[in-house]
């Protein structure tokens, strides 16, 4: 194993935290918060840090402790977790190693000889082995010089994944009573806070709070109608990127497994009720990429850190916002674009509230049905869904666009249907009257249309009522009202083992009875071809790395090869942000590849010289690209969003600077006063636009300001609103932050 010798800790803390994060990730700049809160934790305060899953948590307690002499202490709750994190340390070339019962008596005291000498700057270790008799000690003689807990959210029993071993770390605290501690967790419910810094006992902590949008994750909603189907329609468009399906029961994930695998997807299921090596297994061929796609129970979920997820599929109704958020946050911790669909079904409600009307505890029901009803909302909502989701959390979204979401992607239409959807239903009604039973959907078409097929005939569908009273649109178009009203809970699709069949539900003739019910459908989606235009342009202003493909699948190729080899997940190797620079920029010697993000130094000497070699190898056969696109940025997760102003802004700057006054531009242009507040910040902001503060706020004011941004950061409104008192608006707030961004850039 590789180690580090006290001459080199010596280098090391004469050393900036930016070199640090230059030398050992191969990253030129810090992520939101990341450098606040590094620089909080070694000044020798406690912190408490809550950054949404992605933001780069690990860093905030790995480059102090790098910073800093001598060791510290990390808690984590998964064993498999700490390998992970362990493994990726390595791979840069830092000395940790972690404590667990996986290891034989051996290893561990081979680990603790280590420990004694030195030789390490990070020692990770789950709470149970803290507590263990003797360990207390083995810490204090180590001289730990930081304690880090990371999943810090475990501690309360109001988060969802407590575990009482972590109640116990307060006996740590009081073991080691003079070293900073720093609890991170992406959990940001203010109960949650409140037992975070009680249990761990933590000191004056300094809280950092970020925002808790995710701009690289794109939110779409598609109506639920063949759920296997969709999936695997969705999958096979993806090639070969990973991804995660989440299901409600078992036998949902083993059925779906099982379809996806019969048509060739390397998938596997996931759940609570398989042996616990079995999920071992499943979970580490997912990391390793010898498994696409994860078909999982919610029990699949925390410790996953891949950062190369590029899709979650909700196929099943999650049953609150809050798990919905932290589990569509699995996509795309690597910052690059990743998508996040749920299949909605109103039939899915219906069994759901069935379930919870079978629960004891009326109180615990009555909860859970509130929360289900806000994912409802979330689901029917026709507004961003960064505004829901986000508010859920506190926080307000007013872009006009966010550019990562089906409503603000396709703004869709909708029309009138009521008159359609009529028909359609009693077709249904009277397929099943004459018959007896249901027939598929394709059935149902054929009859509509006025089809003379021999099926039709054969169960004298022809002689309906309703044959051919729908002559006047294509069969795609049936089709496609079939699927919505399935998806609105009109009708409902009836499994029969091998094959589907579509009826009619009791909304659907709740419908057919009522005289006065409209219903509104989307417009068609756009034909195949529309859509793979759409899909092409979206990509292109996605923050998506565009590279040589043919390249990024050698380099790719190669890495898996290389990761095998060393028995480690792949990313371990090299991040896809990296692959993708590579397989862009085309570098041909070192030091053209150590500029690449992700390369630091200890990557360099591993693997430079093979990545050197595929491109030179792809060189000699293949000529190289041209990428005239912009490239995203490389140290902040990729936004999905042209950079620069809009239209829209512009029009607004426009009427200002004519003297129009805020309440006029709102009137004229029919937008909300805090939205025309919004583009005249981001006018100021981007240096477009000149404003007298004084109009807008006093000097009191503005000291209060920006002695809150001081203690929460200005990522969030919400937490300096709070601490300004009465009197502050987010008119206010929003001018003067753009003012003091602006005097910061020039
Ligand atoms: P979290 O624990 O908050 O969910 P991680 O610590 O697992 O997030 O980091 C997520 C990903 O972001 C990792 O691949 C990590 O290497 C990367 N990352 C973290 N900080 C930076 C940075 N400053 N620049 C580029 N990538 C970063
Ligand atoms: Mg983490
Ligand atoms: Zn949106």
């Amino acid at each position: 194993m590789w180690s580090q010798k006290t001459p080199n800790i010596r280098k090391l803390m004469s050393q900036s935290i930016d070199h640090i994060l230059k030398q050992t990730y191969g990253y030129d700049s810090f992520r939101p918060l990341q450098r606040e809160i590094i620089s909080a934790s070694l000044d020798g305060q406690d912190v408490v840090a809550i950054l949404p899953t992605g933001a780069g948590k690990s860093l905030c307690y790995q480059v102090p402790a790098l910073a800093r002499s001598g060791l510290t202490l990390v808690i984590s709750p998964l064993i498999a977790l700490m390998k992970d994190q362990v493994d990726a340390l390595v791979a840069n070339g830092v000395a940790a190693t972690y404590l667990n019962s996986t290891l034989d008596r051996h290893e561990a005291s081979h680990r603790m000889a280590g420990l004694d000498a030195g030789e390490y700057r990070l020692l990770y270790a789950a709470p149970e082995r803290i507590f263990s008799t003797g360990f207390i000690d083995c810490l204090k003689r180590w001289k730990v010089q930081a304690v880090a807990v990371d999943e810090a959210h475990c501690v309360s029993e109001w988060g969802h994944d407590f575990r009482p071993e972590y109640r116990q770390l307060s006996q740590l605290r009081q073991a080691l009573p003079d070293v900073p501690f720093i609890a991170l967790t992406a959990t940001a419910t203010p109960r949650v806070k409140e037992d975070l810094v009680s249990q761990l006992d933590l000191r004056q902590p300094a809280h950092f709070l970020a925002s808790f949008n995710r701009p690289n994750l794109s939110y779409t909603i598609i109506g639920k109608s063949k759920p296997v189907d969709q999936v695997y329609e969705y999958i096979t468009a993806r090639g070969q990127e990973s991804g995660i399906v989440y299901l409600q029961s078992r036998k949902g994930t083993e059925q779906m497994a099982n379809a996806l695998q019969a048509e060739g997807i390397k998938a596997l299921a996931y759940h609570a009720g398989l042996q616990i090596d079995e999920r071992a297994k499943a979970q580490e061929a997912f990391l390793r990429d010898d498994v696409q796609v994860i078909c999982a129970t919610v029990a699949f979920g925390m410790g996953i850190d891949k950062p190369n997820v590029r899709y979650v599929i909700h196929a099943d109704l999650p049953k609150n916002i809050e798990s919905y958020y932290q589990e569509t946050g699995r996509a795309g911790r690597d910052g690059l674009p990743s998508d996040c669909v749920l299949l909605f079904s109103k039939g899915d409600l219906m069994r759901n509230l069935r379930f919870l009307d079978e629960m004891e505890d009326p109180q615990a029901a009555k909860v859970a049905r509130e929360q289900m009803n806000q994912m409802v909302g979330y689901a029917e909502s026709l507004q961003c869904r960064r505004i829901d989701l986000l508010g859920y959390f506190g926080e307000s979204w007013t872009e006009d666009n966010c550019g990562g979401c089906d409503i603000c992607l396709n703004p869709v239409e909708e029309w009138d249907a009521t008159l359609e959807s009529k028909k359609f239903l009693s077709c249904l009604y009277r397929i099943k009257e004459r018959s007896g039973f249901e027939l598929g959907l394709n059935h149902a078409v054929e009859v509509i249309t006025g089809s003379q097929s021999a099926r039709v005939k054969k169960w004298h569908h022809h002689e309906l009522s309703t044959h051919g009273i729908g002559k006047d649109y294509p069969r795609d178009v049936w089709k496609d009202i079939g699927t919505q009203l399935t998806g609105l809970g009109y009708a409902q699709n009836i499994d029969k083992g091998d094959y589907q069949v579509i009826g009619l539900s009791d909304l659907g003739m709740q419908f057919l009875k009522s005289k006065d019910q409209t219903i509104l459908l989307k417009k068609r989606p756009q034909t195949e071809a529309e859509k793979k235009a759409e899909a092409e342009k979206r990509l292109a202003q996605s923050g998506a790395i565009i590279c040589d493909e043919g390249l990024f699948e050698q380099l790719r190729a190669r890495r898996k090869a290389l990761a095998d080899e060393r028995n480690l997940p792949a990313y371990v190797i090299l991040g896809d942000r990296s692959l993708r620079m590579a397989a862009r920029l085309y570098p041909q010697t070192l030091d053209e590849l150590a500029k690449i993000p992700g390369v630091g130094q200890q990557k360099l000497a591993d693997y430079g010289q093979t990545v050197l070699d595929v491109i030179s190898h792809w060189l000699a056969g293949n000529a190289k690209q041209e990428f005239t696109d912009e490239l995203p940025a490389s140290n902040k997760p990729a936004k999905r969003k042209n950079a620069g102003i809009g239209d829209t802004v512009a029009e607004t700057l426009k009427l200002y600077q004519s003297g129009q006054t805020i309440d006029q531009i709102a009137a004229t242009r029919g937008l909300k006063d805090t939205t025309i507040g919004t583009h005249i910040a981001s006018g100021i902001e981007n240096g477009l636009l000149e404003v007298d503060p004084r109009a807008f706020y006093t000097i009191e004011e503005e000291q209060k300001i920006i002695q809150a941004v001081a203690k929460h950061g200005d990522e969030k409104l919400r937490p300096i609103m709070d601490d300004c008192g009465a009197g502050m608006t987010y008119l206010k707030l929003k001018i003067c932050l753009a003012v003091q961004r602006r005097s910061r850039k020039s």
